[in-house]
């Protein structure tokens, strides 16, 4: 395993469609472990394959494990809970992940992105979703996700789409992250 350079806006490499996987083999399950890898050293929960520059649908997340189901409670009981628990490590490998199916419901939540390190901001997005994905076992999975993993896993996805989190904001205020961001940046 190793950690790999991970790029930062105004990089184009971030706005690319990343291509399918097709093939599921040691050079992807080793891809997967350095993303994984290279998430945790710079204390992320969630990366995408473009934000090390691989052109591949992966992303990889860890938004912790926890011994209650969030599905039995509202969002601010989970919320709650989570502050005061014990929460276990919970790495989650997907490829080629599609959400193909949104909750009602719309729920808003700091999000920030380890490709525009430092800037965070509030992001409207549903608060539950339906995910499918191939595991690095090639199993067809399907998951639940609420709470902060069905952000997670929609902020992740939206990056194999070329999509950040800046892009659901209001366009002053993605131009004012880009701005200071991009200049930051440049200078170090
Ligand atoms: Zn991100």
């Amino acid at each position: 395993m190793s950690i790999k350079e991970i790029i930062k806006i105004p990089n184009p490499f971030l706005k690319i469609t990343a291509k399918p996987v097709i093939d599921i083999d040691k050079n992807i399950i080793t891809i997967l472990d350095d993303m994984l890898e290279t998430m945790y050293n710079a204390n992320g929960i969630g990366l995408a394959a473009t934000q090390i520059a691989i052109d591949k649908r992966l992303i990889v997340m860890d938004c912790g494990k926890t011994d209650f189901d969030p599905k039995d409670m509202s969002e601010e009981e989970y919320n709650e809970k989570i502050k005061n628990e014990k929460i276990e490590p919970f790495p989650i490998k997907m490829i080629n992940p599609e959400i193909i199916s949104f909750g009602k419901n719309l729920k808003e939540r700091e999000e920030g992105c380890l490709s525009i390190p430092g800037y965070n901001s509030n992001v409207k997005r549903p608060s539950s979703i339906k995910v499918t994905y191939i595991d690095e076992n090639k199993k067809n999975k399907t998951l639940d996700a609420n709470g902060l993993l069905a952000t997670c896993i929609q902020h992740e996805i939206d990056h194999l789409n070329g999509i950040l989190f800046i892009d659901h904001i209001s366009k002053l205020k993605r131009e004012i992250i880009l701005k200071k961001a991009i200049k930051e940046y440049a200078n170090n």
